[in-house]
């Protein structure tokens, strides 16, 4: 059988509001809520942002607590399993003090968590800042507390800064990578872009891609053309499910799922998309 597909479920992000999206997840029952459906429509990782009482971002450590625990209570309730991704990527354009950005990871030891691999102008509207320091720190903490970064690669430059951590013993080695393509600052999700980046991936490596915006469909079809080990689709990237139709969580997924099974590739299980990840196999989160 073809390798199975690992979606994640990017459910909320910083920017996307309640008026952009009516079905974005923000507190911790919402996320949690959110979680389970998404399991049930094929995802395998769960991708976590947070929000404060007033829908805002955070990087506060207390909220990623209660959430990080709410959707594991839900998933435990249901049967179900997912591995769990929290972001690093800070409040608002990588602007939440260095501390703050790590602290989740320190207390929760999630399986996994994002790491974005440069600074770039995002949107011409703020500089996505991870500074070298940053991206430092963020390596001796993901070595010391276990957890899986997600290499989150939004320009060709920054596969060069991935590769300088690896081979300065600050990454271990296979790494997972995420493209993602079609933020303005970034590259552009296109089918050559895609492949620029697949063919500077080094040896072992797993990856899987999502399209912002109106690139969320052609960067799947693309992803799984080229085989790609992973889809990530959800309202932080994504708002619509065709032009005018604003989407959920759980059918953004199903959509995926959809064309994985297409492809002749069935969506992977928690426990396969740890497999494919390298991660250590455990019952339930
Ligand atoms: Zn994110």
């Amino acid at each position: 059988m073809e390798k199975r597909v690992i979606i994640t479920a990017a459910l909320s992000g910083t920017a996307t509001t309640k008026e952009m999206a009516p079905a974005v997840p923000l507190t911790a029952e919402e996320i949690a809520e959110d979680a389970v459906a998404v399991v049930k429509a094929g995802a395998s990782v769960i991708h976590i942002h947070v929000r404060d009482e007033r829908g805002l971002p955070t990087m506060d450590t207390g909220r990623f607590e209660e959430t990080y625990h709410a959707v594991q209570s839900a998933l435990k309730r249901e049967g179900l399993d997912a591995v769990l991704n929290l972001t690093t990527s800070g409040a608002s354009g990588g602007t939440a003090p260095l501390e703050l950005r790590l602290g989740h990871l320190r207390r929760l030891k999630p399986e996994m968590c994002s790491f974005d691999a440069g600074t770039m102008n995002w949107d011409c509207s703020l500089v996505f800042e991870n500074t070298p320091a940053f991206l430092t720190e963020l390596c001796q903490c993901v070595s010391e507390e276990g957890v899986k970064p997600e290499i989150e690669i939004f320009d060709g430059g920054m596969m060069g800064n991935v590769e300088y951590y690896v081979k300065n013993g600050l990454l271990k080695s296979p790494c997972h990578y995420q493209f993602v393509l079609g933020v303005l600052g970034g590259l552009e999700g296109t089918v050559k872009n895609l492949l620029f980046l697949k063919e500077r991936l080094p040896e072992g490596a797993t990856w899987s891609v999502t399209g912002i915006g109106k690139a969320h469909v052609p960067m799947m079809l693309a992803g799984l053309a080229l085989g790609c080990d992973g889809l990530r689709v959800g309202l932080e990237d994504n708002l619509y499910l065709s032009r005018g139709v604003k989407a959920t969580n759980a059918q953004l997924v199903a959509r995926a799922a959809g064309l994985c099974l297409l492809a002749g590739r069935e969506p992977a299980t928690a426990a396969q998309a740890r497999e494919i990840l390298s991660l250590p196999a455990r019952e339930m989160v």
